[in-house]
């Protein structure tokens, strides 16, 4: 059942202009069984039932709402934490991996395929796959696994095979080449976990849905602390705009509530070493639907940059394409040392470490003028640990 929503996917799987499905026709059927099936699924009582449960003995949620009074004292507003950096895994990202396989367990795949950039969704997919029991195949570029050797060392301990992507500059784009490809080659017992709210429809819409607990709960959570459901302001980093997309679900349509999102601006906007996709980025076809990307006057996608392996992405999804488009959301770009600054400020006010990804979002603080009555909401998306790194490097 299709809620009316006008911020939301239509029956065609697109949001205003953007969205839909451009794939190869090889990759038809795989798409088409997943868009015919998807929302049967997901409204089965006995999915539900599965999906709730391990989100809360599993994954750990609810996760808190937590008033964060030392940092609302130095903005002078009302600044709430949706703390996902206590998840499972430290991070979102494991509320769709898990939503996705229960829908490939329905669908009868016994094998999943994903592809990682940094490692983080595929340290999420590989822990699914543990748990249930299915074969995990994670593609990565040649490039990334020698940068990212911890979250390696995590997949394979979590029993996935990690394939390197040889061709082109053996990163995240190749990956995903090489995913497809073994998609197209297995349709039938294989399901392909996306990451983030990109990707042919209808995966933009199925990983809303499943990340929108994040806002589900905000609501819950601010009524009970606040005697008020929505909050002025709700802020989210955005790669491809997976968190966010939870953050704002249960929001779009309430227009009092403003909707925020913080792009990695890297060395700044104009250096030529940003991931300011919205600043900077064209409409186009980026891997699989029409959204806004980063690209030449000849359409080749530029290679993004950001210290924060998860906003080093050179598009964003579609639902934030049209976000961006209607003014809906308002749009940021913070540079790499805004996104630090944040973060160490969060760690000496609040005793919390956050992933980098999440301080950009932090550092919107500084730039909001939120009012001294007004709620501000910032979704922790996860946790520092994998930064340290890093961080390391900043600290003196
Ligand atoms: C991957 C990641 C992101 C970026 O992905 P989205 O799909 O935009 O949410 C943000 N924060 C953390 C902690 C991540 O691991």
């Amino acid at each position: 059942m299709q809620e009316i929503q006008t911020y939301n996917v239509n029956e065609k799987g697109y949001y205003g202009q953007f969205g839909g499905a451009f794939i190869p026709e090889m990759l038809f059927p795989n798409v088409e069984e997943l868009r015919t099936n998807y929302l049967n699924i997901m409204s089965e009582p006995s999915f539900q039932e599965e999906f709730q449960a391990l989100l809360k003995d599993y994954v750990g949620r609810p996760t808190p709402l937590y008033l964060a009074s030392r940092l609302s004292e130095k903005y002078k507003t009302n600044i709430y934490l949706k703390r996902e950096d206590l998840c499972h895994t430290g991070a979102h990202k494991v509320n769709n991996t898990i939503g996705q396989i229960l829908v490939a367990k329905r669908l009868g795949k016994h094998r999943i395929v994903a592809e990682t950039g940094a490692g983080q969704h595929g340290v999420a997919t590989a822990t699914v796959c543990a748990l249930m029991g299915l074969e995990c195949i994670v593609y990565m570029g040649e490039i990334d696994i020698a940068r990212q050797a911890p979250n390696v060392a995590r997949m394979k301990m979590l029993g996935a095979t990690v394939v390197p992507a040889k061709s082109g500059s053996k990163t995240l784009k190749d990956a995903t080449n090489e995913a497809m490809r073994h998609w197209i080659n297995n349709p039938v017992d294989t399901h392909y976990i996306i990451g983030s709210v990109v990707g042919p429809h209808p995966y933009p819409d199925m990983v809303a849905r499943f990340q929108s607990v994040i806002s589900k709960e905000i609501k819950s959570q601010l009524m009970e602390k606040t005697g008020k459901s929505n909050p002025d302001y709700v802020i989210a980093c955005v790669g491809g705009g997976s968190n966010a997309a939870g953050a704002f679900y249960h929001f779009l349509d309430d227009l009092e509530t403003r909707l925020v999102a913080a792009e990695a601006a890297g060395h700044g906007i104009d250096s030529g070493h940003s991931a300011a996709t919205t600043f900077l980025g064209k409409p186009g076809v980026l891997h699989g639907s029409k959204s806004i990307s980063m690209q030449t006057e000849d359409g080749q996608v530029i290679e993004p940059y950001s210290i924060s392996a998860g906003l080093d992405y050179p598009g964003i999804g579609p639902m934030h394409a049209h976000l961006f488009d209607t003014k809906r959301a308002i749009f940021y770009g913070i540079t790499d040392n805004e996104a630090i600054e944040a973060a160490m400020e969060l760690c000496k006010l609040e005793g919390i470490i956050p992933a980098l990804e999440s301080a950009h979002a932090l550092a919107v603080l500084s730039k909001l003028n939120a009012g001294e009555n007004e709620t501000v909401v910032v979704n922790l998306s996860g946790r520092g640990d994998k930064d340290l790194a890093t961080y390391q490097k900043f600290v003196v």
